[in-house]
């Protein structure tokens, strides 16, 4: 059992300091508009502690990979691109679901999950980094704690967080388990996950038309294979006018030489994950 009712003193003391300092952060990057004029009565401390909970619920009942190759090349690539956020110095983590199904989540407190099957379908580091840039943003932009705001309101603090309301905490994992998110995202949150992801993406090294390929591949996996992508759908809704909205983002940035659309480790991690799907 991992403990989840309480931090241990040196984690949470660490935390508070890195929280502090992502604070500081946050407010030298107005300009970022990241998680602007949307409601959360979720503190950042509150979000990490609710995450923890979740992570060891969600650990005990979907089958992680524990493979290092596979999980330590998503964790690396996922933290190049964190570190460019708002939110890069608090603790991030990346899960490799054995998972057939495409599909990628965000949950509040820094989780991102990537299933195996999302990872074959990739055609290039690019396109996997295209994914998690988005996932994260959701993160960043604090969608998941701004809908668990305004659907549980001022309980959601003293019911779900302080743990006296355990039947909505069971809800919500319940939801996160069956849907493959906290929410189905509103079109305007799948916006400006997929404008931060491209900068993100940018600023890590990363070139951005990877995520375009990423979704074009996953509109025309749903017109082949539409079970395969179900959950993705669901919760994220993608559209042809999605994508043109982010090439028009990528079109702004200035050039950059030497953004990375493939690499030949990823190829290897990408067989690799064969005998999970
Ligand atoms: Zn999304």
């Amino acid at each position: 059992m991992r403990p989840q009712a309480s931090l241990p003193t040196p984690l949470r003391a660490a935390l508070s300091a890195a929280l502090v300092l992502a604070a500081a952060g946050l407010s030298s990057c107005a300009t970022s508009g990241v998680n602007q004029g949307d409601v959360n009565l979720v503190s950042l401390e509150e979000e990490w502690a609710l995450g923890q909970k979740l992570e060891a619920d969600i650990a005990r009942q979907v089958r992680l990979v524990d493979d290092r190759s596979i999980v330590g090349y998503v964790d690396a690539l996922g933290q190049r691109i964190v570190r460019q956020t708002e939110l890069g110095r608090l603790p991030w983590e990346f899960h490799v679901v054995a998972d057939g199904e495409v599909n990628a989540f965000n949950i509040p407190g820094g989780h991102v999950y990537v299933n195996t099957g999302l990872i074959a379908a990739a055609g290039d580091v690019g396109e996997l980094a295209g994914v998690l840039a988005h996932e994260i943003s959701h993160g960043v932009a604090r969608h998941g704690t701004e809908q668990l705001t305004r659907v549980y309101g001022l309980n959601i603090v003293a019911g779900v967080l302080l743990g006296n309301d355990p039947q909505t905490y069971e809800r919500i994992l319940a939801q996160i388990l069956g849907t493959g998110a906290i929410a189905r995202f509103s079109r305007s949150a799948e916006r400006e996950a997929d404008d931060l992801g491209v900068r993100f993406m940018w600023e890590a090294g990363y070139d951005p038309n990877g995520m375009v390929r990423m979704f074009e591949g996953l509109l025309s996996r749903r017109r082949g294979q539409p079970s395969s992508v179900d959950k993705f759908f669901a919760t994220h809704p993608l559209t042809e006018e999605r994508i043109r909205a982010t090439r028009a983002e990528i079109a702004k940035l200035p050039a950059k030489s030497g953004l990375i659309s493939r690499d030949a480790a990823y190829q290897s991690v990408r067989g690799e994950v064969g005998r999970y799907n």
